[in-house]
């Protein structure tokens, strides 16, 4: 490893990965990840679906312009295919129908369905707990390790250096340049240390972008890591699920969508975390299965597979992209919550824009319009 790079970007999850996949034409560009491979956290734990429905206005507009790229990558991107068709039904009971227009308002392009509709599409669904469904369609499952493969091979291929195993644990403000120390012993056991310099740091870490914001002397930004299970349910054997949406409550309260012959359900928690390899707990773990007994005829209890992961979120639920205004070359890449994949194309062209000053082109030029929404300025007010 050299030890001076005009970026350095923290972290090879899907974030990091994006934009120094961006910057890497323009700039050299050094991506440290501290696990033994990129994309072990958050990003290798998601449940795969893309949805323009979901999310703030901002967070949902910066995904509808990440589709066509899913849909149509650049040739030397990957040669499989990076969105597979799957509609979503957002469901509700009779007490929830409020919420439901409240939500059809606010996303006008889904299509109401009736009880039958509904079960048309989602025959297990309980009619005794089911009213009505809005319909989304153009949404679809993520092929997210060739996502995430393919900008890691597009950097490479600009001459940007990936170095695993290296833990970023100091970050100090030089003048005119970044001194990061990086600790090598979660790979290797050494004690070696090395230090790298640099103009611009970018703070990708996921869920530990709060911690390195603390350690370069900017505070955490109100980012707060929250745990969210998932685990995959064997259906019985007659049942042939492959063509159905994803289910959602509509107040999100539970999810479940078809994955590998298996059926993903999650709990949709929330729960508050420190930055760490999450772990499932039982109580999630039982009520995603009370949840899914409530609401389905399914008459299952085989659990093949079981895990949690972080979602981290802003107090206001955007993302958090930009420049620190505070300090010259820290640039804030974090807060993707539970929308980093589907969203990354987008988010790493407007990312990649503002740390080079260019301007936005192919499609994501109306990503301008968010800039002032994702800067972490809002956040210092
Ligand atoms: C159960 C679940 C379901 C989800 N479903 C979806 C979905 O369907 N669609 C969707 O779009 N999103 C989904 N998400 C959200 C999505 O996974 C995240 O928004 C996204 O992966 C965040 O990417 P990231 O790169 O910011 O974080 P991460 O993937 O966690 O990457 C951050 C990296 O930084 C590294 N790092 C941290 N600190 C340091 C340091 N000091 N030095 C070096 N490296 C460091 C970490 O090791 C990590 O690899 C889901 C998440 C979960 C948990």
């Amino acid at each position: 490893m050299d030890l001076r790079y005009d970026i350095v970007v923290i972290g090879a999850g899907i974030a990091g990965a994006s934009i120094a996949a961006e910057l890497a034409p323009s700039a050299r560009v050094l991506l440290l990840e501290m696990e033994s491979q990129p994309g072990y956290h958050s990003t290798g734990r998601s449940a795969a679906y893309f949805s323009a429905s979901y999310g703030t206005a901002a967070v949902r507009g910066i995904t509808a312009a990440s589709e066509q790229f899913f849909r149509k990558p650049p040739d030397d991107f990957t040669e499989l295919s990076l969105l597979h068709p799957r509609d979503a039904v957002f469901i509700a009971r009779q007490d929830q129908l409020k919420k439901m227009r409240e939500f059809h308002h606010e996303v006008p392009q889904l299509q109401v369905l009736n009880q039958d509709e509904v079960l048309r599409r989602v025959p297990i669904l309980d009619s005794n707990y089911l009213s009505d469904g809005l319909l989304e369609t153009g949404g679809g499952d993520l092929e997210v390790d060739a996502i995430l493969q393919g900008y890691l091979r597009r950097f490479r291929a600009a001459g940007g250096t990936l170095c695993c195993g290296q833990q970023v644990d100091s970050i100090a403000q030089l003048p005119g340049e970044w001194a990061l120390s990086l600790n090598a012993v979660k790979l290797s056991n050494s004690q070696k240390r090395e230090q790298v310099r640099c103009g611009i740091v970018v703070n990708a870490a996921g869920s530990w972008a709060g911690e390195l914001g603390k350690l370069a002397g900017l505070g955490d930004l109100g980012l707060q890591p929250r745990r969210r299970t998932a685990l995959m349910v064997k259906l019985p054997d007659a049942v042939d699920a492959s063509e159905w949406p994803l289910t959602i409550d509509v107040e999100e309260q539970f999810y479940f969508k078809p994955d590998a012959g298996l059926l993903l359900v999650s709990p949709a928690d929330e729960t508050p975390s420190i930055a760490c390899d999450a772990r499932p707990e039982e109580l999630d773990i039982a009520l995603a299965m009370d949840r899914l007994e409530r609401v389905t005829s399914l008459a299952t209890n085989r659990i093949e597979h079981k895990w949690a992961g972080l979602r981290t979120f802003a107090p206001d639920g955007e993302f958090v992209v930009g420049f620190d205004p505070r300090v010259d070359g820290f640039f804030w890449m974090a807060g993707q919550g539970g929308y980093g994949v589907q969203s990354a194309p987008g988010l790493a062209k407007l990312a990649g824009s503002l740390v080079t000053g260019s301007t936005l082109l192919e499609g994501f030029a109306s990503l301008d319009s968010f800039r002032e929404v994702v800067s972490p300025a809002r956040l210092l007010a």
